[in-house]
């Protein structure tokens, strides 16, 4: 198959080497005899909610975000047309912040989001970074990890009844106190977690890439072959061990 990625401002939100995150993808997609198309949406590009089977926005300083937001609120419509319809999402950090409804940045100005998660961002004083280590279930039954770095000054709060991505186990998380990280939304996932995430995470990769082959194919989400992961077992390793020492420390 071949699987169309819309990469949303790649010249804008890309720190912590986010764009790793679509490397991986398209490595473990070739690894099953899958292409991906990864097209870049920029700043004035038009957005056909159509065209996609999986969106992906990286991170971002408050500068960058700001100058991305007003055009990302354009083609917030047909951005959540399209997670309607079932196209995979998977949004990191600055990104995450604005597919929720807003973030307000440390000098008070707002910066409208997109609304496709149910939650809005405000800055705090201090920064919340480190190593994270979250337990999330995406599939009943299915426990994992995710183990990834934060850096980010927004406390994100999820309204009541929404869905988080994990429980932080080590870690700051979306706001440092619920005990939560990311969010969920059907076929979308946003998170905190930068390093990139996928490198040392491919089950993630994996699941977003059997979404995305679920909605090219209109069928259910079917597990892929795994594959030889030990590097990236101990990439996971490694990093999970650093979130256990020094994760979540002020
Ligand atoms: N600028 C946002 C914040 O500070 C997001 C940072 C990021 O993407 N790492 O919270």
């Amino acid at each position: 198959m071949r699987i169309s990625v819309g990469h949303l401002y790649p010249g804008y939100l890309n720190i912590y080497a986010d764009r790793g995150n679509i490397a991986v993808l398209a490595r473990r997609a070739a690894l099953r005899g899958h292409g991906l198309d990864v097209r870049p949406v920029g700043v004035g590009d038009p957005f056909d909610s159509n065209a996609y089977h999986l969106l992906y926005i990286g991170g971002g300083q408050d500068r960058e975000q700001a100058l991305i937001a007003p055009d990302l609120v354009d083609k917030g419509e047909a951005i959540r047309s399209a997670h309607s319809a079932g196209v995979a999402v998977l949004a990191v950090c600055g990104g995450y912040q604005l597919l929720g409804r807003g973030y307000r940045g440390r000098d008070g100005s707002f910066m409208g989001g997109v609304g496709l998660f149910p939650l809005e961002t405000v800055a705090g004083t201090r920064r919340m970074i480190g190593d994270v280590l979250l337990e999330c279930e995406l599939d009943p039954g299915e426990a994992h990890r995710l183990a990834g770095f934060e850096n980010h000054a927004g406390r994100t709060l999820l309204d009541r009844g929404a869905t988080p991505l994990g429980r932080v186990v080590h870690g700051f998380g979306n706001d440092g106190e619920s005990g939560f990280e990311g969010c969920r939304s059907g076929r979308a996932l946003g998170t905190y977690l930068h390093g990139p995430l996928l490198p040392r995470n491919p089950w993630l990769a994996d699941w977003l890439l059997a979404q995305a082959l679920a909605h090219a194919t209109g069928e259910e989400a079917q597990p892929l072959e795994p594959l030889d992961d030990e590097l990236a077992a101990e990439a996971f390793r490694v990093s999970a061990e650093r979130a256990r020492k020094r994760g979540g420390q002020r």
